[in-house]
């Protein structure tokens, strides 16, 4: 790896002590001060590596420094005239191109581009709304959701998102959501009606604890949404883009939605969200109806091809899937020997969750602590998002840690150790509150 660019112990300390003062403590970071990047390494300020499992939650599908994303940065850069922007009152060359790529892989003819996961998703539902207000009129502005699922933090993206936790101060917020079981079909098409626009699901919830949903449920929503007439989102933000072993994690299971959100890795780093749909519902996202400044620019989109040309060429998805499975053997092998700690390992290609029998917090700081880089998802699920560039001896060299880690971290209750009780290594950043989410 070429060395990290220089940053002085001084100068980080003042970026720190900014920090506090100057931005609003939304987030509850931990001591890890990133300054460089190569494949699934990540390297800190002292120079120490990391294996990063986690991949900037599900962004860096590509790993960090991917020389396809580093040449189009140095060309762009390099450019003379290079526009980086032109607003979405004009063309470009590459909007258009990676639509149709993207419609191709999806079987979803229609794009609208924005700049992340939670606008995708409210770019889905003002349409689903457009659409049902039109065809079966003022009252039908219903959504169907999960309970668990996690949507974004915007206001209609946040109204369907399926934990009380994350909603509660903002209230009121965008009415007419139901939120039915996970895991209960029935439950799910006997909430939706006449009056319902969209149902709206996480094929593999992420936030909620890495839970993939079942093939019945899927189907239930999609012959629910037949018979009311209403619009199935599958919200891929996550879980899309080859993470599961497949462009798409809900067509992979068989079921075929009329919307879908992508985002994440989608740009390879840069912000990049997009909204594919129907054909038919171009007539309810006309001119003037949607819009985004920054949605869709020229590097973004450039470095979109970069990477969908990088998961065809490199075989990316056939290397989610077959990372994923040795991830997963090696992680059920350990969950057999321990399941004192760990209740269970779910989840599908390379998105997976290690539930286990206490707060997962204290173990994320032990596995930091020990140079590997994952988080939670809800209380008590460790998130695994690695890059699909992970390579057999590093899926080794994780679960090697993993059991280290959790054989000093996790002994048996009897014992009176839980996790938690690890992290006594003294910290190197400011104390961390016990959320850390997307
Ligand atoms: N949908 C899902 C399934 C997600 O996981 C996330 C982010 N964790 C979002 C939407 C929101 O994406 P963003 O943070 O890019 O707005």
């Amino acid at each position: 790896m070429t060395r990290p660019p220089a940053v002085t112990p001084r100068a980080m300390q003042e970026a720190l002590a900014l920090e506090d003062r100057h931005l609003f403590p939304t987030y509850a970071r931990a001591p890890l001060r990133v300054v460089a990047g190569a494949g699934c390494r990540l390297i800190d300020d002292a120079g120490r590596e990391y294996l990063d499992m986690l991949g900037g939650i599900a962004v860096n599908a590509l790993g960090h420094a991917h020389p396809r994303i580093v040449g189009i940065l140095r060309d762009a850069a390099a450019g003379e005239g290079t526009v980086l922007h032109c607003s979405n009152l004009y063309h470009h060359p590459y909007q258009g191109p990676l639509a149709a790529r993207l419609a191709a892989l999806f079987g979803l003819p229609r794009v609208f581009f924005c700049n992340s996961g939670s606008e995708a998703v409210e770019a889905a539902l003002k349409l689903a709304r457009a659409r049902a207000r039109r065809l079966k009129g003022e009252t039908a502005t219903g959504v169907v959701a999960l309970e668990g699922s996690f949507h974004g933090r915007t206001g209609f993206a946040l109204s369907v998102t399926g934990q009380a936790r994350y909603r509660a101060p903002f209230g009121p917020l965008v009415g007419g959501v139901t939120f039915v079981p996970p895991d209960d079909p029935e439950a799910l098409r006997s909430a939706v009606a006449e009056t319902t626009a969209a149902v709206i699901l996480e094929p593999v919830q992420g936030e909620g604890g890495v839970r993939p949903i079942d093939a019945a449920v899927l189907q239930a929503a999609r012959i629910a949404c037949d018979e009311a007439g209403s619009l199935l989102i599958a919200d891929e933000v996550q879980c899309g883009l080859g993470r599961t072993g497949a462009w798409s994690a809900c067509r992979q299971a068989g079921v075929d939605p009329d919307l879908i959100t992508l985002a994440k890795p989608l740009a390879a780093g840069l912000p990049l969200g997009a909204l594919l749909g129907r054909e038919d519902l171009t007539a309810d996202f006309g001119p003037g109806t949607h819009g985004s400044t920054f949605g869709g620019g020229p590097l973004p989109c450039r470095l979109a091809l970069a990477f969908l040309d990088a998961v065809e060429e490199e075989r990316l998805i056939e290397a989610a899937r077959d990372r994923g499975a040795q991830l997963m053997q090696g992680l059920r092998a350990i969950a057999g020997r321990r399941a004192d700690a760990i209740e269970k390992v779910r989840g599908r290609g390379l998105m997976i969750g290690v539930v286990l029998r206490a707060p997962a917090a204290g173990l994320v700081d032990a596995l930091l602590e020990a140079g590997v880089v994952t988080c939670a998802a809800g209380e008590s699920v460790l998130r695994l998002l690695p890059p699909f560039v992970i390579s057999a001896p590093e899926v080794d060299r994780f679960l090697e840690a993993f059991d280290a880690v959790l054989g000093r971290a996790w002994r048996p209750a009897a014992a009176g150790h839980r996790p938690g009780a690890v992290g006594s290594a003294p910290r190197v950043g400011r104390d961390r509150a016990p959320e850390v989410r997307a």
